[in-house]
């Protein structure tokens, strides 16, 4: 049994039973339910009960008509409580609870009595209630899939009946969690002296990377409105206004392909601090994050270590390692160039990770390794592997183009010891980096070094300031065009604009992007020198951020913040990628809610009015 903890507030107490799906809350809150349909939750009675009479509310999830004794599972968000009638004693009333149907809403009263066949994975599996009197205070239809812990119904079925689904168990502890995460972060912040302030969704458009979802405005005849990519300017604004800690848990909108971490509205942790520098943004979340894993999981994560981007694509191929484990990416361009093997002689890089004690690998194996390599999302021609065999000899797939004194020195480069194997890619180095980065990564989760129980945090600070788009040859500010430049590079904007830091950094964990941030540009003419590098005229940075621009003129302080993504920490906290589970009425792939059926047609009248047609 995991015993919760007192969370923060003290509100409640909660405990998991033993298949560790249901969430129970005890105590203060349970009393607290306490109504004219019901004196206890159906998560709640013990043996401590037995003798007491009381009222249960909730649904039938199952029946078991046993001939002189029908059972049924009454459940509700806290749990299920058995509900026994017996033939014998009151024929009537157990001919009445035969009848009814799954998922039927019903009140009884009764006695708590001791179970003759106790269950001990149930956490209210020592007593029963031998049931007086039964209302139904509602029918059911069939529902069109089990509603259990595991359901028998496919994820599109479930998603057009996301109502129904949310009934089981595993999503209302998604949903509790979610809902602790959001408490515990109100908590932390509020008691730093942040104050949660809401700003507006209809705005004008913010470039954040992605398309912008659109309204238009029937009072404003062929315009538009855009729904928020994120807050970033108004938070900007707020500093600018003197409320110098802002936050606000927030929906932002962002109109991009999907995938499981992804969904076309999310929810943002937004958070902005004015007269600060990058230290303190960083000590003041980490702080955040502590405390989430403290008051959630329980759990003490260590300081986090400092990484930076150009650190992090050199080792691990990625500007968001999964630490919890090592696997770094080698340079092998000396050890391997210049010895006859034209393929890596006319490579830009050759790339090598070793991957301990994995040297038996069999042929079968290496061969599957070569085929995951050359798949089109890898890209890859092939893949180059050495075993140090355990009498210090090396069996390699390139054993005609180098001596075995030259394979030693790979290994030596790479710190191989005997039973070790070493995976070789080579190519153009982002190309390779990449495909090296997904292959540790692969080579990671099979050799079972990702960890579920293990939390590896990092910051990754210095990110490149712009990025150049290789095919458009277009200029990108990496994070967004609000970040300042690291003091020490502001000069080389006008110069060496593509090789300036930026004063940014991602909170990453176990390789999931958490959070990002940056210091702020707070000066005119800095913001639209940063307009200019990104190919903006002045009548474009004007038109789009002149608010912005005109704000910094009267007196902008200092400012920095960052947002995290909450469905991922939710998701993250709960053991999982996908956010999809910790979002109420998540979107489907195609970005569809497939049980309100949307996005729709309007009509044409609609339309007219909207000046559409
Ligand atoms: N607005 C940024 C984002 O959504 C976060 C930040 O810079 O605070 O990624």
């Amino acid at each position: 049994m995991r015993i919760g903890f007192n969370h923060a507030t003290n509100l409640y107490n909660e405990r998991f039973d033993n298949e560790g799906s249901r969430l129970i809350i005890l105590t203060k809150f349970a009393t607290q339910l306490k109504s004219m349909l019901r004196t206890h939750n159906c998560g709640e009675l013990r043996s401590e009960n037995i003798g007491e009479q009381v009222q249960l509310s909730g649904w039938l999830q199952r029946s078991r008509d046993l001939g002189g004794m029908t059972f049924l599972d009454l459940r509700d968000r806290y749990g299920i409580t058995q509900l026994a009638f017996n033939m014998e004693s009151n024929a009537a009333l157990c001919e009445q609870a035969r009848k009814l149907g799954r998922e039927f809403v019903l009140q009884v009263e009764g006695k708590v009595i001791e179970r003759t066949s106790k269950n001990a994975q149930m956490s209210t599996g020592d007593i029963e209630l031998e049931v007086s009197k039964l209302t139904v205070l509602n029918s059911s239809k069939v529902p069109p899939f089990t509603i259990e812990t595991e359901s028998d119904g496919g994820e599109e079925l479930r998603m057009q009946y996301r109502f129904l689904d949310l009934r089981r168990a595993p999503l209302q502890e998604n949903l509790a969690l979610r809902h602790r995460l959001a408490l515990a972060v109100r908590t932390y912040l509020s008691s730093a002296s942040f104050l949660e302030i809401e700003t507006p969704y209809l705005i004008k458009s913010t470039p954040e990377g992605a398309r912008d979802f659109v309204v238009p405005s029937r009072m404003n005849e062929g315009q538009y409105y855009a729904l928020p990519q994120s807050p970033q300017t108004f938070k900007q604004l707020l500093m600018i206004s003197g409320y110098d800690r802002y936050f606000q848990i927030v929906r932002c909108f962002r109109d991009e392909d999907l995938r499981a971490d992804r969904q076309p509205e999310f929810t943002q942790i937004d958070c902005e601090m004015a007269f600060v520098e990058r230290d303190d943004v960083l000590a003041l979340f980490e702080g955040l994050m502590k405390h989430l894993f403290t008051e959630v999981k329980g759990l003490d994560l260590p300081d986090f270590p400092r990484m930076a981007y150009d650190e992090a694509m050199e080792k691990y191929g990625n500007d968001k390692p999964d630490l919890r484990f090592g696997m770094e990416i080698q340079n092998l361009n000396s050890a391997t160039q210049g010895k006859g093997f034209k393929v890596f002689d006319d490579a830009e890089s050759v790339l090598g990770i070793c991957a301990k004690g994995q040297g038996e690998y069999s042929r079968k194996q290496l061969d599957a390794l070569t085929d995951w390599v050359k798949r089109p999302q890898i890209g890859m021609r092939g893949l180059v592997y050495i075993k140090y065999n355990a009498d210090g000899s090396f069996k390699s797939s390139v054993d005609k183009f180098y001596t075995q004194e030259q394979l030693g020195e790979i290994a030596k480069t790479c710190s191989a010891s005997e039973g070790d194997l070493l995976l070789v890619l080579s190519g153009d180095d982002r190309l390779t980096r990449k495909a090296m980065s997904e292959l540790r990564l692969e080579m990671g989760g099979r050799m079972g070094l990702k960890d579920p129980s293990k939390y590896a945090p990092l910051w990754v600070v210095d990110f490149p300031l712009l990025e150049k788009d290789e095919e458009s040859g277009a200029v990108h500010a990496m994070h967004h065009p609000f970040t300042s430049a690291l003091p020490e590079d502001r000069e080389k904007l006008k110069t060496h604009p593509l090789e300036v830091k930026a004063n940014a950094y991602d909170m990453v964990i176990n390789g999931v992007e958490l959070g990002g941030g940056s210091i702020r540009i707070h000066d005119r003419s800095e913001q639209e020198q940063m307009f200019d590098a990104l190919g903006f005229t002045k009548d474009e940075a004007e038109a789009q951020f002149g608010f912005l621009m005109k704000a910094f003129e009267y007196g902008a302080p200092p400012h920095g913040g960052i947002a995290f993504g909450f469905d991922r920490i939710a998701a993250m906290f709960g053991g999982t990628d996908s956010i999809r589970d910790y979002i109420a009425f998540p979107k489907n792939n195609s970005g569809r809610d497939v049980m309100i059926d949307a996005p729709a047609p309007i009509s044409d009248e609609q339309k007219k009015e909207l000046g559409l047609a």
